[in-house]
């Protein structure tokens, strides 16, 4: 069974070697009001109404912070349109027309290196709070939350490890922009008055290697260094890479900060770059759309607000239309999935996969152990699975679901093929009841 774990690193192939494309932008665009973090939005702009890209168009609201929501292309606001989220729901999208004018809007502009020099970390907190910085690996979590620390950081990790099966966005990213993430990282370096950092990528990656190596020659004692880690999922989740890195360990309900570490996705450290360097907020992103129910697997630079139909359509289509179709929103192993192709491209989708259905039979739990072994956080998935089964509400809590990261090893693992991690998700449910 752990042989099967270790084929999952065998899907990226091809896709990581070819150059990223940039698709083009659609004459409609859909900008999301609300998500699953803020559940309640404002809307700053009305039907008729001109917008341009950066434009500031409405608020979302979380429960404990602010999300501002701008524009993506310059054209009209038509009204509104609900599709998929990358949460799986249906939710209310501003509908803007395109003009394919890309008026920028004039708060987007450069500041000088002197400028930059002097902003403080409270000035970098400010800039990536008004230009909606988030984590762009898929956590969507506001940037300047990490900033806003008392703990005394001493290494940033830059997260490049993009352990999922099939996702080579950000190792295209990284490939193709070394100049712009090592400028995010000298930045990070500044608000954080930290001079170690360690760009984590797995160790079989001999290009990022290679690119990263000698590039960073031209930065030398600046203590940024290249630091390979393991090939294996889920090495991408935070804590694995830490400890993999460090050789320090995050005891579950700790956070890094309380171990003078910072972490930040590679994407993210881009997306600083160019809210620092251009005040722009991020209107464009890398996503990988592959899976082998699409004919050409592609990597693209989108423009945020896209369908994902106008995807699909650059990829030359399905390879067989007849098939039912399997869309998976994010990684297979982490990924929501979501019951048809209409839905749009936000900030957070690092990838869509489409894979053609086989349809596969859940058999009874043969007691392999097979989910505890390969369980990154340590539970024991097949005894919460019985106890949800069971609606032991005192047992499940006992099993601490709440410590489960959604790996999804439990289902990937199962030779009975049951979703054990669905039985996780609603132990996690039972868990927070009083
Ligand atoms: S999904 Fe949760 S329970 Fe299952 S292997 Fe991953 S961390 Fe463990
Ligand atoms: S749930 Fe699946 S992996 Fe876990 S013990 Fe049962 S058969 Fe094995």
């Amino acid at each position: 069974m752990i042989s099967k774990v270790s084929t999952i690193e065998d899907t990226k192939g091809l896709l990581g070697m070819l150059p990223t494309l940039t698709a083009g932008v659609p004459d409609d665009i859909f900008i999301t009001t609300d998500n699953a973090r803020c559940p309640k939005s404002e809307v700053y702009v009305k039907e008729g109404d001109y917008v341009r890209i950066g434009q500031l168009i409405g608020m979302r609201h979380a429960a404990f912070f602010d999300q501002p929501i701008h524009c993506t292309v310059s054209g009209t606001v038509v009204g509104y349109e609900k599709h998929y989220h990358r949460s799986g729901k249906m939710v209310n999208f501003i509908h803007i027309k395109n003009d394919h004018k890309d008026e920028l809007d004039p708060s987007i502009k450069p500041r000088s290196d002197e400028e930059i020099a002097k902003l403080t970390r409270e000035d970098f907190m400010e800039i990536l709070k008004q230009t909606a910085s988030v984590g762009l690996g898929g956590s969507s979590f506001p940037t300047y939350i990490k900033f806003n620390t008392k703990a005394k950081i001493d290494t940033i990790l830059i997260n490049g490890v993009e352990c999922e099966p099939y996702i080579t966005a950000d190792h295209r990213l990284m490939l193709e922009h070394p100049e712009e993430i090592v400028e995010g990282i000298r930045y990070l370096q500044q608000a954080f008055d930290c001079k170690k950092v360690l760009i984590c990528v797995k160790n079989k990656y001999d290009d990022l290697k290679k690119v990263y190596r000698s590039f960073l020659k031209r930065f030398e004692g600046s203590q940024i260094e290249l630091c390979p880690v393991g090939n294996f999922y889920p090495q991408g989740w935070e804590v694995a890479m830490i400890k993999s890195a460090t050789g320090i360990e995050i005891p579950s309900g700790h956070l890094p900060s309380e171990f003078g570490i910072a972490d930040f996705n590679v994407s993210t450290v881009y997306g600083i770059y160019q809210a620092v360097k251009f005040n722009r907020p991020v209107y464009e992103r890398n996503i990988s759309i592959t899976g082998d129910a699409i004919r050409y697997p592609s990597n693209f630079v989108v423009r945020i607000g896209t369908p994902l139909r106008n995807l699909l359509d650059l990829c030359g289509g399905y390879t067989d239309p007849e098939v039912n179709k399997v869309f998976i929103l994010g990684g297979p192993m982490m990924g929501a999935s979501l019951p048809s192709d209409d839905c749009i491209i936000t900030k957070t989708v690092t990838s869509v996969i489409v894979l053609n259905e086989t349809p596969s039979v859940e058999e009874p739990c043969i007691r392999c152990g097979s989910c505890m072994l390969n369980c990154p956080t340590h539970l024991s998935p097949k005894l919460i699975m019985d106890a949800v089964k069971a609606k032991d509400k005192e047992k499940i809590k006992q099993l601490q679901p709440l410590r489960c990261v959604e790996c999804g090893l439990c289902s990937y693992v199962c030779t009975s093929h049951i979703r054990v991690t669905d039985y996780i998700r609603k132990a996690k449910i039972f868990a927070k009841m009083p």
